[in-house]
């Protein structure tokens, strides 16, 4: 398992936790080479994840499908390949995270929405009105005024 910071292939395991659903196991691990902690998330290999659609169909994760949903977002955005693959890495591990090997389609969707909230409003939004199919420009509206909302208590 290669460090994400320095590439190097050694590392310590020093937390294990299986989760919810005793389907995946998270660990927590610290590089040999440049002593930075990482999470790595085990499962089993058999049938990897499946995507539960609204309708109820079944379908194998594909992550190169979702890159490509994502990229078209990102159109003319300055963001790099590097910053779309630590994207794609979180949104698997939210899904790992759920502990279970059938995940639905709206658990990746939000979760995408989320990262990409905070790595880029512009393609957020494009995202969020393909996904959420939009009934009409007050519900877009509404989504544009809640970006601009301040973090803390409004001021007047
Ligand atoms: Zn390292």
């Amino acid at each position: 398992m290669k460090c994400p910071y320095c590439q190097t292939r050694d590392s310590r395991v020093i937390d294990s936790r299986e989760l919810s659903g005793g389907e995946s196991i998270r660990r927590r691990r610290e590089c040999v080479g440049c002593g930075r902690r990482f999470t790595t998330y085990e499962r089993v290999e058999q049938g990897g994840l499946m995507v539960v659609k609204k309708d109820g169909r079944r379908q194998e994760y594909d992550p190169a499908k979702l890159r490509q949903k994502i990229r078209v977002a990102l159109t003319k955005r300055p963001i790099g390949e590097q910053q779309i693959d630590a994207l794609l890495q979180r949104v698997e591990a939210d899904l790992l995270a759920l502990g279970t090997l059938e995940v639905p389609s709206t658990a990746i969707g939000e979760s995408v929405l989320r990262h990409l909230r905070e790595l880029d409003q512009v393609a957020y939004i494009r995202f969020a009105s393909v996904y959420r199919e939009f009934a009409d420009l007050d519900e877009l509206r509404r989504e544009l005024e809640g970006l601009e909302l301040p973090a803390g208590p409004a001021a007047n």
